[in-house]
């Protein structure tokens, strides 16, 4: 795919993280999806509880590793945080996931979700998160041209 913009920032702490992610977390409208890509520890979880905050959910943002998702109300969306590291039964949950991403009153935000590719849209968002020392996160971010706005407040 062409054009794909990409943010870059250089964590140094995870409540840098927090903020990185609170900021995207405002400025979303709804209807995007977001995939996290890291190994356990990277921040994933972290990242999905900043995002909560910015947009403007009150709601304790947990690991939903047993659960397979969690839903956070938001002033704008709900929103839907899966983690499928465990996940088996695939059928059932891609046919769930289509169903929230075609809703533009969710926002899907996806820990390994290599699994369930299938029922994620291509212009998501892509967020990678390397992990770079004890308290170090490169987080790379991957905007596909539809997503520009989220950028434009920068
Ligand atoms: P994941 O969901 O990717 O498995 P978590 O968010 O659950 O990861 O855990 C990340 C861990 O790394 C937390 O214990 C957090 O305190 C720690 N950490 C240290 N530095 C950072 C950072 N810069 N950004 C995010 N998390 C960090
Ligand atoms: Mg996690």
């Amino acid at each position: 795919m062409t054009n794909i913009e990409l943010v870059e920032f250089d964590s140094v702490s995870q409540n840098d993280t927090e903020l990185f992610a609170q900021r995207l977390g405002g400025r979303l409208r709804g209807g995007e999806v977001i995939e996290l890509i890291g190994d356990v520890g990277a921040g994933k979880t972290t990242f999905v509880r900043g995002f909560a905050k910015g947009a403007g959910s009150a709601d304790r943002v947990s690991s939903p590793t047993f659960t397979v998702s969690n839903v956070y109300q938001a002033k704008k969306f709900e929103i839907h945080h899966y983690d499928f590291y465990r996940l088996e039964d695939y059928v059932v949950i891609e046919n769930e996931l289509a169903e929230v991403v075609s809703d533009n009153h969710n926002v899907a935000i996806l820990e390994w979700a290599q699994a369930v590719d299938r029922a994620i849209p291509d212009n998501h968002v892509r967020i990678v998160i390397n992990v770079t020392g004890e308290d170090t996160r490169q987080i790379r971010m991957e905007l596909n041209p539809d997503y520009t706005y989220v950028k434009d407040a920068e």
